[in-house]
């Protein structure tokens, strides 16, 4: 059996850090099994749904390296398909056509409530032999009795008393189809072997596996995945921080630290925290994945980012990095000091945001100097030593940190000084501060030119003293 599994989201909202665990998981299963994995938008509610959503959700899953086999498939364009499957039924008077109107329902609804009954529907048409000439439903003939129980891999045994369910719409009085038979015909039609989803679905499942039955289709593996909650244990929401994917990838983390994370939000494997991709596809099982909920903590996430960052090459790290330079007016793409500059600061960066207002520095045309900085160290006694510094510098054929440091070297050990005696000073001249990269490293990075320019600068600042 070739495995396949689906992520099927509704178009009403950007991708949600939920919704991408669960695309993951489909995704990771799929990979594992060598299967297939598919992508369904569920866009049969014309109200909700949106092009914008639709977008923001292939974007999300395209950052996120979530890519699908076969899809995007659009529910919106298969109605024939669930009008033929709803004829089917009926035709095996396993449904039947309801012309009760929604005031009606409304009506009995009320009532049952005020008596303290359950308010379902109370199955008047099931019996009818007329066809008035008014608009109908299409409802499902749920069992009266009995259960309906099913092993889901994740929460275990799970059954519904059916007396508790409905004879539910399946076709609404203007012939369009209702969620939970849509979800049946497309898993069954398009051979989803395991129907991975949040376990707010969990009440639907029984009704889906009763029109599975009807249609005569057989059943996926259901898996169940609990919801992800904020700090609080309550469901997460916009309360506990960003939940938008999206919104992750403008604070600057890397789509491997989110997957990461969200592989780790109800699967676990040991003590691991960090895994490559292909570890996750090795290693995911449903045997791993708790039954309770995962809380979300951003703190987390960007414990992870940061040695993510670290670890990646430079060449991995700028086309990431171009666009953030690019929110600042800077046009970095061509640069040759690029990758040199990324060196000298993916250390530190705890995102890539943070690395790009960390790299400003070294594309700016001017550096302003922070005043109590400038106060103390572009002084008048350390003129002599810049002018040296100019020198030596702009004698260098070879601009690397080895000969930026003999250059240093040779001016202390003219005048008897300390590397911070000249470091400091020249940290100012060439960043505006006191707090910059190793400075032979920042210094090579920067390249000869601006360097040696941002000197003369500071050197005639000092002069007007
Ligand atoms: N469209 C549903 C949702 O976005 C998912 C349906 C399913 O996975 O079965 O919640």
């Amino acid at each position: 059996m070739t495995v396949r599994t689906r992520f099927a989201p509704s178009p009403t909202g950007y991708l949600h850090v939920g919704g991408a665990r669960t695309a993951l998981f489909n995704w990771l299963f799929a990979k594992r099994h060598k299967g297939k994995f598919i992508l369904r938008i569920e866009d049969t509610d014309a109200a909700r749904s949106t092009e914008e959503s639709i977008q923001a959700i292939l974007d999300g899953m395209e950052w996120l390296g979530l890519t699908w086999d076969e899809g995007p498939f659009f529910q919106s364009k298969m109605f024939d398909a669930y009008r033929a499957h709803a004829k089917k039924l009926l035709d095996a008077g396993l449904a039947y056509r309801c012309y009760c109107a929604p005031e009606e329902l409304e009506a009995r609804r009320e009532a049952a409530l005020k008596e303290g009954r359950p308010p379902k529907y109370d199955g008047r048409c099931r019996a009818r032999t007329d066809a008035p000439d008014k608009p109908y439903a299409v409802r499902f003939k749920t069992p009266g009795g009995g259960a309906t129980s099913f092993a889901d891999v994740i929460k275990g045994h799970i059954s519904f008393e059916n007396s508790a369910m409905e004879d539910l719409v399946i076709l609404r009085s203007d012939s369009t189809p209702t969620y939970n038979f849509c979800v049946v015909v497309d898993d069954a039609t398009m051979g989803i072997t395991h129907v991975v989803r949040g376990d707010d679905h969990i009440n639907n499942t029984p009704k889906q596996i009763l029109i599975y039955r009807a249609l005569g289709y057989e059943l996926p593996v259901f898996a169940h995945l609990p919801m992800i909650l904020g700090s609080d244990k309550t469901r997460l929401s916009k309360r506990h921080g960003a939940t938008s994917v999206m919104a992750y990838k403008e604070m600057g983390y890397l789509p491997h630290s989110l997957v990461n994370y969200l592989a780790r939000l109800g699967w676990s494997h040991g003590d691991q925290e960090i895994f490559s991709i292909e570890e996750l596809v090795e290693k995911f099982s449903f045997e791993n994945v708790g039954a309770s909920s995962g809380v979300f903590n951003p703190e987390k996430l960007l414990w992870l980012n940061h040695p993510d960052i670290k670890e990646m090459r430079e060449e991995a790290i700028a086309p990431l990095l171009l666009p953030f330079l690019k929110e600042k007016g800077i046009d970095a793409g061509g640069d040759a000091r690029l990758l040199a500059i990324i060196k000298t600061l993916k250390e530190r960066a705890k995102t890539l945001r943070e690395l790009s207002d960390a790299a400003e520095f070294y594309f700016a045309g001017k550096v302003s100097y922070d005043p109590k900085a400038a106060e103390k160290f572009l002084t008048k006694e350390a003129l002599p030593l810049f002018e040296g510094l100019i020198a030596g510098l702009s004698g260098l054929s070879e601009f690397t940190e080895a000969k930026v440091e003999e250059v240093f070297n040779a001016i202390l050990n003219a005048n008897g000084l300390k590397l911070g005696k000249l470091a400091q000073p020249v940290r100012v001249a060439l960043t505006g501060g006191t707090v910059s990269p190793g400075i032979f490293e920042m210094i090579a990075a920067m390249g000869k030119e601006r360097a040696v320019a941002r000197l003369h600068d500071a050197a005639a600042y000092m002069k007007k003293g």
